[in-house]
């Protein structure tokens, strides 16, 4: 096994601006051309990685899933055991989530680990072909990525391509579905499959699909071993995490940090005045909105934040001055506006509940207006293609309990905040921190 390297932490971030008691660092942007790369973490050789050998590095590490659903990737590669020698790999890189940066600059600064990952992974399982696959508009990845690819040329195992989501589909592009869509040429918008892609995706082959992210991690655990990879972290979550976190102000950054770091020292770092915060969007437009008391207690941990009833989602957290109501009244617009009008409880229902929670925030209501929410909720719930309705849904349904006296202020037409605009928008300017 190749030695560690001398330093724990940053892993990813390796190079960026360490930040406070040592637990956070500022992605850098510049990218780790091979031969650096080889340098910095040694040689993944061979790339031809046994099943049993990944299994043995997997079943010590705690390595979830990094793209939103937290999945195990020890029971992952368990459960797609089954299918090897016939498997597609997939190196989700698509990032919907509008508030996300992470895979794109993880990209931007370690393509080679991604590959790695993808390889290691696809080599275990004896994958057939492997893709990568990103936003069309970020043409930059793209670039990076055939670079590495011409760098790499005949390291892998097997034929890596790049892939590109559909231009014209926004947020729901990173779905496993809207994926596969995508490389078979179908459109690449979520689709009903009568089997998932683990049965039959991409080119009708079973096909896995792991966050580049999680490949990363994985190229760093497969050369290290998972005493290293758990060797800082917290109990249930070990090893570190990819975090876009953005201000009111529109400025996001990308930072690693190690599992169980408080959330305000993160805030603290990055010179966020606890006075200027409302809320903070934790997880992304698919997680929830939670209040200043409760996002100041919080540890960027997947074991502590499940315990509190959170999850880290794409690995956002965006934090608002303004009032909770519009904020939440701000992404319900966006996600009505991001349906890929195929299902009728998303294409219908989503519209109107932005409608709804729009004339809440206006004071152009009844009574019976939240109870009119929480009835759309149940309608749209668990009816659509993808999991985009029951994101949104998760996002209002904890709203209606989690802000109450701000809901029941704007039902008798007031409102506690200075302002009624949104900042969980599009991040735009880059953190500096302390
Ligand atoms: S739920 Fe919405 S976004 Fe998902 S497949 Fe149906 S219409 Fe498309």
């Amino acid at each position: 096994m190749t030695k560690g390297p001398a330093r724990s932490f940053p892993r990813l971030a390796f190079g960026g601006k360490v930040l406070g008691s040592g637990n956070i660092a500022l992605m850098p942007s510049s990218t780790v051309l091979l031969s650096e790369h080889g340098s910095l973490f040694g040689s993944p050789q061979p790339y031809f990685f046994k099943l049993h050998h990944l299994k043995k590095q997997l079943s010590g590490s705690e390595l979830h899933g990094r793209g939103g659903a937290a999945f195990p990737l020890s029971r992952k590669l368990a459960g797609y055991e089954p299918y090897r020698g016939k498997l597609i790999v997939v190196a989700n890189g698509s990032e919907g989530e509008y508030l996300s940066r992470k895979d794109e600059q993880l990209i931007a600064r370690h393509p080679h680990l991604v590959l790695d990952g993808l390889s290691i992974l696809g080599s275990a399982l004896d994958a057939k072909a492997g893709y990568v696959h990103v936003k069309a508009s970020k043409t930059s990845s793209q670039r990076i990525l055939q670079e590495a690819l011409l760098e790499r040329a005949g390291l892998d195992p097997f034929r890596i391509e790049i892939s590109l989501t559909a231009s014209e589909v926004g947020y729901v592009a990173g779905s496993e579905s809207a994926v596969v869509s995508a490389i078979n040429h179908q459109g690449g918008l979520p689709i009903y499959l009568p089997d998932r892609p683990m049965v039959r995706g991409v080119k009708k082959r079973p096909t896995l699909i792991a966050n580049v992210e999680t490949l990363a991690h994985l190229a760093l655990l497969a050369r290290f071993g998972s005493d290293w990879f758990s060797s800082i972290g917290s109990a249930g979550d070990s090893g570190t995490r990819l975090l876009t976190v953005s201000l009111p102000n529109r400025s996001s950054g990308v930072v690693e940090v190690v599992a169980g770091t408080e959330f305000s020292e993160i805030f603290e770092v990055l010179g966020v005045s606890r006075s200027q915060i409302s809320c903070g969007l934790l997880g992304g437009y698919f997680g929830q909105l939670v209040d200043i008391d409760k996002l100041w207690s919080l540890r960027a941990s997947h074991a502590f934040l499940k315990e509190a009833g959170f999850s880290f989602g794409a690995g956002v957290v965006a934090l608002a001055d303004g009032c909770p109501v519009a904020e939440i009244s701000a992404i319900l617009e966006y996600l009505a506006g991001e349906s890929a009008g195929q299902c009728g409880p998303c294409y219908m229902g989503l519209p109107e509940l932005a409608k709804t929670w729009r004339e809440l925030v206006s004071g152009r209501v009844n009574s019976n207006s939240l109870s009119r929410i929480a009835d759309l909720c149940d309608q749209i719930s668990g009816r659509g293609g993808c999991a985009m309705p029951d994101g949104a849904v998760l996002l209002a349904r904890t709203a209606l309990s989690r802000f109450r006296p701000e809901l029941l202020s704007h039902q008798s037409a007031s409102c506690n905040y200075p302002g009624l605009s949104s900042s969980l928008v599009p991040p735009v300017t880059a953190l500096a921190g302390r």
